[in-house]
């Protein structure tokens, strides 16, 4: 029996921004990872010399956010990202010519509405100008009439302007994303771009998802001073690696293919885990699993009290995601950073999965242009790039599945089966193996009312002493988008335990 003083179970960012943070402070930190890599679902593997994210990603505050704070802390200048990729954000219409800029970050569109007088900065004016009225021509083009344009700058400039009550309230009322747009109009164009928006956030139906949450949450979005940003080296891993390097550096320890079976409780205190048949002692375990699978399967019902444990086994995760990696031989996007794939018939994406038919309707795609952001994630000459696109975690037949979403990409890019080298697939299931979340899920909760504001699982389990949730599924006071609301509870539990906060507060 050996004693440790923190176990972490699980390398995600929840539990590596948790752990870089508490090796910052002194503590003995182990951590023991299922998978050889570490970084959960914000990994990143090479493939012939193209570099693809195991999931798909982009941050949309960079060093702005909780990274930043978090490193900041450590006192550590080892993380660094490409910014402004808003800045070079396309939408592509189906069966349309051609790319139409579409940067609604809102701190760049203020910079259209500079005067021109600043004839120096003229170019950049030019091009934010250009971006401003190609988002409008572009939502003119997938059929947005006059009526429609002035519901959605109404809808538009209701969430940027909510106060901090205006979202308080709404979290008090409860409201879905659908009932807040429809108390200003019920323009089904409109549900349909808020939908596409918001699949790209939290992964659920606008009829499920938190108002006030979607606001709090857009509005950071839309505010990042430097846009969407994406790390300088190694893709998406290169997030993890960073928190990696930082706990290493701090006295700590990563145990990779180091899979945690149980969690082990003496009255109410927690006393070690389980690895490998071996009990592994410890003050404090934290767990980067979801809060339904710490509950359930690693400590067991016996330990919950029993209102709680039916609370945890009903928590919903997002849907999850298909997504398709393709290394190109000659690129098929050239400028841009960031690609969104648009159905001009766009509703909630929700409703295309008709599960009595077998098959689904494409909704459109998610596209990071990864070697259009860094040159380095393709051989030179060819291209990486990632459609992802939300399904249901079970789906009834995959091969359809794929075939509908294949030829959907190819009515986008007709030329894609020229410059093709190879494509991989990435299934929920794939996903499940990735992180460890069954469903295989975006997120691991789905930011719903009844699982945001007062109603957010907190990140300790009641009647159990020493062991913290950290990651996308639990912590009160944590907010944002997928890894940053993870590095955001892991951030917070960290500080708990290092005495900078109270208990109640996560
Ligand atoms: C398709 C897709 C697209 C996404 N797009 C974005 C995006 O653009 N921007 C963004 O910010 N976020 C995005 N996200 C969400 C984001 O990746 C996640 O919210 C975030 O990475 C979750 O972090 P986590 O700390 O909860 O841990 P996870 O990533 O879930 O990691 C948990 C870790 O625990 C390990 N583990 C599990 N069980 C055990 C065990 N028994 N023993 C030891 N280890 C174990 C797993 O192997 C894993 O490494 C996306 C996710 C997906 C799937």
């Amino acid at each position: 029996m050996t004693k440790e003083d923190v176990i972490i179970i699980g390398a995600g960012i929840g539990g590596l921004s948790c752990g870089a943070l508490l090796a910052h402070g002194g503590h003995k930190v182990t951590i023991f990872e299922k998978n050889p890599y570490i970084g959960g679902a914000c990994s990143s593997y090479i493939k012939d010399g193209y570099t693809f994210d195991r999931a798909v990603h982009l941050f949309t505050s960079g060093l702005n956010g909780p990274y930043g704070d978090l490193f900041e802390r450590l006192g550590l200048d080892t993380l660094h990202f490409i910014k402004h990729i808003n800045e070079r954000t396309a939408m592509k219409i189906y069966k349309r010519e051609g790319f139409f800029p579409f940067d609604i970050n809102v701190y760049s569109l203020l910079k259209t509405m500079k005067p021109t007088s600043k004839k120096k900065s003229g170019e950049s004016k030019g091009k934010s100008n250009r971006a401003g009225s190609s988002i409008m021509k572009g939502l003119k083009s997938m059929g947005m009439g006059k009526n429609t344009m002035k519901d959605f700058s109404r809808v538009m400039t209701s969430l940027m302007t909510a106060t901090k009550r205006k979202i308080r309230i709404l979290y008090e009322e409860g409201l879905t994303v659908t009932e807040w747009i429809n108390t200003m109009t019920e323009d089904p164009f409109i549900h349909g771009i808020l939908a596409f928006l918001l699949a790209g956030m939290f992964s659920i139906s606008p009829k499920k998802a938190s108002a006030a949450e979607f606001i709090y949450c857009f509005k950071d979005e839309m505010m990042a001073t430097e846009g969407y940003q994406y790390p300088v080296k190694n893709g998406a891993q290169g997030i993890p690696n960073a928190m990696a390097d930082a706990i290493k550096k701090f006295g700590g320890e990563i145990r990779t293919d180091s899979k945690v079976d149980q969690i082990l409780i003496k009255g109410d205190k927690v006393q070690g885990v389980m690895v490998n048949d071996k009990l592994i002692e410890a003050s404090i375990v934290i767990s980067n699993l979801t809060l339904r699978m710490t509950a359930l399967n690693l400590i067991g019902k016996d330990y919950l009290e029993k209102s709680y444990a039916q609370r945890v086994a009903k928590l919903e995760p997002s849907l999850s995601s298909m997504t398709f990696k393709l290394a190109l031989k000659e690129p098929i996007i050239k400028d841009w950073g960031f690609i969104n794939c648009y159905h001009p018939t766009l509703t909630d994406f929700a409703d295309k999965y008709p599960p009595d038919e077998g098959y689904p309707y494409s909704n459109g795609f998610f596209g990071p242009v990864l070697s259009n952001i860094d040159s380095n994630l393709a051989p030179p000459g060819g291209q990486s790039v990632i459609f992802g696109t939300l399904v249901p975690s079970k789906g009834p037949d995959w091969e359809k599945w794929k075939r509908v979403y294949w030829e959907d990409l190819h009515s986008f890019f007709p030329n894609l089966n020229e410059k093709l080298k190879f494509y991989d697939i990435t299934y929920p299931k794939d996903l499940a193996k990735v992180t460890g979340k069954p469903a295989g899920p975006v997120e691991g909760l789905a930011l719903t009312p009844k699982q945001t504001g007062k109603n957010k699982p907190s990140s300790i389990i009641p009647g159990i002493e020493d062991l913290f949730l950290v990651g996308d599924t639990a912590g009160k006071g944590a907010h944002g988008i997928g890894t940053q609301l993870a590095c955001n509870s892991g951030i917070q539990v960290a500080d708990v335990i290092l005495g900078f906060k109270d208990i109640n507060e996560i």
